[in-house]
């Protein structure tokens, strides 16, 4: 019996109301229902403010700092306030209809506190107060719930499906892997994980759990790779090799090494048969962009259309300058692609793309519509990679018939991303910056030294520079950003203007007013361009030299790098200047790291360590897949096994088919069903 084709309505007592409620958490079967781990508390770890992200779920301990008050309101409601000080912040915290709580909070005790944050009314909205009962010995287990449904009756339907099914639960780990690992089967797993009669048991069931987590990951990962593999299933490729040379020859400059290397390993990719997944990893300003460009020429010499998807129109529109800079003398029809185009413009590109008039084809999101159909796509880049979805790579790879795909990042894949996000890829590296850069000068000053910025500022304008000026999202709402970039805006121009010219750059901008802004920055019309963090990604003015950033600690430590990376494009000096006044630790120890290196390598390690750990409950910024019970970057070692087991079963593609692997095989087509086909 296989337990993910048996529906939750066969327990008894689930109607349609509640079936609702169960799918909410994305429940549909009786296996998900019986694989729906509680989480522990123990495994999570307490923020400090500076990390808290606007409605993000975060634990936050402070100290008890005024009587808890509840007020009721409307019928049968109420709400609990309380003030806790969190490192010498006082921060509301709201819990809604749990008066009971109130006990909870003694003036001068210490609390934690699991919530949701309020990043613009620095408050909490209380979900759970953590005592001190694991201290006590006792298990904590929490599910994970929403508004539909409660934690009790959530348990009362595990254990109602666990007495009815546990006999049916086939495990799919192959014995001889539980056995080299000392992990238990699956039935002991849920039981373990569900309803642990000791500390023990709950260990040793949460620890083959996450190994089954990460192995079926990979298995999954695995499958993908072999599909790749096989000989024609993606497309030759034959390009026109003197074509590329005589391009090559007409570049401002002669490639590095390593973008020549990257070149080589690409094109062997597209001559080849099988399909091609490749991501390209070279640090800000390392020039990845002219490696693309040789790749998608390559291409349309073989008779195919390319693409290249960019994060934002500023960076599409750049793109598309560049390009057609490049590509038009040879004769290749270039396009371009945003939302922000009129319908007629639309169509019209739309239509060059769909009857194979244009080769190259630039664009962001929009470029997924629909409504774009491509006559012959056979190669697509895409760029900023970590800035899109797995389903809009996707969904624009379906628009050809299996087209090779290059994805670009200026992110270094740290081991666990590796084996985990990017595991299906090849990976290309640029590890060196084209000759002549000089490394960026990094500065830190509190605000109230901001004076010193003005006057440094003021000497390079002296000496020609251009500057960029950022200012982080500090809210949700877009206006109070850009009041905040305004009011900047204004001070810069009461100190430089006129004889310098300051633009202002932000998201709410019509698009042909971002371009003309950038346009005029580009060529040196504008002396000072403050903005919003649009310029964030790819930006390209090598003559800019100097970046100063507002409230630094706002920003994590990889997008400070990517902003810094805005300059140091050239071969003079460049400097970044942080403006920042660190309220804790982590984020004194950020604005450390950044002024003593910049090495995106370095950055990244930090970056994910001072994120990663303990936050099993949001790792969208890292880019790390989604898992339940395993921590990527704390149970590392766990994943590293689970990939290497893995590994070892898709080795040769008959390990499978054994008779020990049955349950595994049968597993792994039913749950990757939609990505490959194990049959
Ligand atoms: P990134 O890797 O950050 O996307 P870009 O592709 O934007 O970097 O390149 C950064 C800058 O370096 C661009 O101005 C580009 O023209 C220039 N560039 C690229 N390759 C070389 C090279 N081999 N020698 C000199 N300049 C280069
Ligand atoms: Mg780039």
């Amino acid at each position: 019996m296989n337990l993910q084709n048996i529906e939750v309505s066969t327990l008894p007592g689930v109607g349609p109301k509640r079936l609702q409620a169960i799918e909410s958490l994305g429940i549909k079967s009786i296996y998900d229902l019986l694989f729906y781990f509680p989480f522990r508390y123990e495994d999570m770890e307490v923020k400090s403010l500076d990390e808290a992200v606007d409605q993000e779920k975060i634990l936050l301990k402070g100290v008890v700092a005024s009587d808890p008050v509840v007020a009721h309101f409307g019928y049968r409601k109420n709400r609990l306030n309380v003030r806790i000080l969190v490192e010498n912040e006082s921060i509301m915290i709201t819990f809604f209809n749990q008066p009971w709580l109130k006990d909870k909070f003694e003036t001068g005790n210490e609390v934690a506190v699991y919530g949701k944050w309020n990043e613009t009314r620095r408050a909490l909205t209380g979900i759970k107060v953590i005592g001190d009962s694991h201290s006590e010995g006792s298990i904590d287990s929490v599910y994970s719930v929403n508004k539909n449904i409660h934690q009790k009756t959530l348990v009362n339907l595990i254990k109602q499906a666990f007495d009815k099914y546990q006999g049916d639960i086939q495990t799919v780990i192959p014995s001889e892997i539980r056995e080299k690992y000392e992990l238990l089967d699956d039935q002991k797993i849920v039981k373990g994980m569900h309803f642990p009669d000791s500390e023990s048991e709950s260990e040793t069931a949460r620890r083959s759990a996450k190994f089954r987590e990460f192995f079926l990951f990979e298995c999954g990962i695995q499958s993908i790779k072999a599909r790749d593999r096989q000989d024609g299933d993606g497309i030759e490729e034959k390009y026109d090799q003197s074509f590329v040379d005589q391009f090559l020859s007409t570049l401002p400059f002669k490639l590095t090494d390593s973008q020549s290397k990257v070149v080589d390993e690409i094109l062997a990719d597209m001559k080849s048969s099988h399909h091609m997944n490749r991501l390209l990893q070279g640090d800000v300003g390392s020039g990845k962009t002219v490696v693309a460009v040789i790749a998608m020429l390559a291409s349309v010499t073989a008779g195919y259309q390319a693409a290249i998807m960019a994060p934002t129109e500023i960076l599409a529109q750049q793109h598309f300058d560049k390009i057609s800079k490049l590509l038009t003398p040879l004769k290749l029809k270039v396009g371009i692609l945003t939302g922000s185009q009129t319908k007629k413009e639309h169509d019209t590109i739309a239509g060059n793309i769909a009857n194979g008039q244009i080769n190259v084809i630039v664009g962001t999101h929009a470029l997924i519509q629909d409504s774009v159909s491509f006559k012959n796509l056979g190669f697509i880049v895409i760029d900023e990679q970590h800035r899109f979805g797995v389903n809009q790579r996707k969904a624009l790879r379906e628009k050809g018939n299996n087209p090779d795909v290059l994805a670009m990042t200026a992110t270094p894949i740290p081991r666990t991303l590796a084996i985990t996000t990017y595991g299906d890829m090849d990976v290309s590296r640029i590890d060196e910056l084209p000759a002549g850069r000089k490394a960026i000068e990094t500065y830190w000053i509190r605000s109230q030294k901001i004076e010193q910025m003005y006057k440094f500022v003021q000497k390079q304008l002296q000496d020609d520079a251009q500057v960029y000026v950022v200012t982080p999202l500090i809210s949700e709402s877009e206006k109070i950003d850009l009041k905040n970039a305004e009011l900047i805006f204004d001070k810069f121009n009461e100190l430089y203007a006129p004889k310098y010219h300051i633009g202002l750059l932000h998201g709410q901008m019509p698009n042909d007013e971002k371009e003309s802004v950038m346009d005029e920055f580009s060529s040196h019309k504008i002396d000072v361009l403050v903005s919003t963090t649009v310029i964030e990604v790819g930006v390209d003015v090598p003559n800019a030299t100097v970046m100063v950033i507002y409230d630094a600690n706002r920003f994590g430590l990889s997008q400070l790098h990517q902003l810094r990376g805005r300059v140091g494009r050239g071969d003079k000096q460049s400097y970044c200047i942080l403006i920042a006044d660190p309220k804790n630790d982590i984020a004194l120890e950020r604005m450390k790291i950044l002024t003593s290196t910049t090495d995106g390598f370095v950055l990244a390690e930090e970056d994910l360590k001072m994120r990663g750990s303990g936050d099993l409950l949001g790792n969208k910024q890292s880019g790390l897949p989604d898992f339940k019970v395993g921590n990527p970057i704390t149970d590392i070692n766990i994943l590293e096994t689970a990939q290497i087991e893995a590994e070892q079963i898709f080795k040769d593609s008959n390990q499978l088919e054994k008779p020990e692997n049955k349950v595994l095989k049968s597993f792994l087509s039913a749950e990757f069903e939609q990505i490959n086909n194990f049959d």
